[in-house]
């Protein structure tokens, strides 16, 4: 028989030697069917109509990319544009992909959805997309991460979701995917596990890429618009999703700089930060089904890292992402804790947005870019959510004794 791929040539599994799909029998024909069917009905108009008819009317779709000539002003050098996606539903780009996933799980007849979340904002944008779709919706969440991460729970569960802590391991977001694994690879005729970032066995990285992509399509549209010389798309870098939906229609062509900003954390250390691509120091393994640049030691165990921000402290990184690092075509660097929280205060005064702490990462790395070029150029950033959720760490890093004494008055009145 003649598969998807063979007939649409499209979902792609390697990116120079990165990606594959390294599990193990039981997940095979989960893993065969999802490519087939999302071949499909990616060349399908009715449910692209779908997708985008979702996207205007739900997501909140197209998002702006604003002009921060305040910032500019105030920063001297290159205009300075932000990519508004922390305007979609639920705070961030996440909801672009989970909202796709939701309706081929949907389209498949497949009642039940799976996910799993660090943070919980994967978690949220799933249980949103199910909650919409008339889907069941169960996530799977370490449970240290469910004790630092609680307002998230709360909002899943008022979504309709059932979220299940998950005690092995280090009780974090690596052993939440493990486990939404298996419960996949038990039951995927009647369920979908709606992963989170570009990355896992194919083919996901390549289906999450195609879901993120309509933010850059977005982008390169309203640049057009603007009429300035883009000389480089800056964007944070987690799993890689934002940043390769972001980067998508450019990576064809040689210009304008695409850069990707990683979390260094507190410093230089092992366990300090969540580096991968800008240092030195990881490696190419096996870890959640595909090949790719880890975190991890010399046994392949994935090591802790450390980062402010929730979204951006995973070990490893999508395969398109290190392949398009090592090629050359991406470049990479990294923006601290402190230097996150200062580009989000910067925005915040200058221009009135309030920055994701992920996407703080990447607009600090914008404003020490947007001094080294000439004043006639301009760079685009992708603000990939806005900052609400971040309320609990914002709050304690800026104000630290009015917010520990707001939070004694609410148990004391409780
Ligand atoms: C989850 C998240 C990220 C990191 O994930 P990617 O897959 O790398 O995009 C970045 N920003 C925000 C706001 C997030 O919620």
């Amino acid at each position: 028989m003649e598969t998807a791929r063979g007939k649409l040539g499209t979902v792609a599994d390697y990116f120079g030697v990165f990606g594959g799909r390294f599990v193990g029998e039981t997940l095979r024909p989960a893993l065969d069917q999802l490519e087939e069917e999302f071949a499909l009905a990616w060349a399908d108009p009715v449910f692209r109509e779908e997708l985008d008819a979702a996207g205007k009317t739900f997501v909140g779709r197209p998002t702006p990319l604003l002009y921060a000539g305040n910032a500019t002003r105030a920063q001297g050098g290159a205009k300075i544009y932000v990519k508004l996606e922390g305007l979609a539903q639920t705070g961030a780009h996440k909801i672009n992909n989970a909202m796709g996933q939701a309706l081929l799980a949907k389209r498949l007849g497949k009642k039940r959805v799976i996910a799993e979340t660090g943070a919980g904002q994967h978690g949220l944008a799933s249980a949103a997309a199910c909650a919409r779709l008339g889907l069941s919706c169960r996530v799977y969440m370490g449970s240290l991460d469910m004790a630092r991460q609680h307002p998230n729970v709360f909002a899943m569960e008022m979504l309709g979701a059932e979220v299940i802590p998950v005690e092995t391991g280090s009780r974090t977001l690596k052993d939440a995917i493990n486990a939404a694994l298996r419960d996949w690879s038990a039951n995927y005729p009647g369920t979908h596990y709606l992963i989170g970032s570009a990355l896992g066995p194919s083919p996901f990285p390549e289906m999450v890429r195609r879901f993120q992509s309509v933010v850059g399509e977005e982008t390169r549209a309203q640049m057009r618009e603007t009429g300035a010389d883009f000389a480089a798309l800056v964007a944070c870098v987690g799993g890689g999703s934002n940043a390769i939906g972001f980067f998508s229609p450019f990576l064809d062509q040689p210009l304008p700089r695409l850069i990707g900003v990683e979390a260094g954390g507190r410093g230089d250390g092992p366990g300090d930060n969540a580096v991968r691509m800008a240092g030195a120091v990881s490696r190419i393994g096996v870890a959640h089904g595909y090949k790719s640049r880890f975190l991890m030691n010399g046994d392949g165990q994935l090591m802790p890292t450390h980062s402010i921000s929730a979204g951006l402290d995973y070990p490893g990184i999508g395969p398109q992402l290190a392949s398009l690092g090592d090629s050359g075509r991406l470049e990479f660097t990294s923006a601290s804790d402190g230097e996150a929280l200062d580009a989000l205060r910067f925005f915040a005064r200058n221009e009135g947005i309030i920055f994701a702490l992920e996407s703080a990462h990447a607009a600090a790395a914008a404003l020490r870019l947007a001094r080294e070029l000439d004043p006639g150029r301009a760079l685009a950033v992708n603000m990939s959510g806005r900052g609400d959720k971040d309320i609990f760490i914002t709050a304690k890093a800026l104000d630290r004794d009015n917010w520990l004494s707001f939070l004694e008055s609410e148990i004391a009145h409780a």
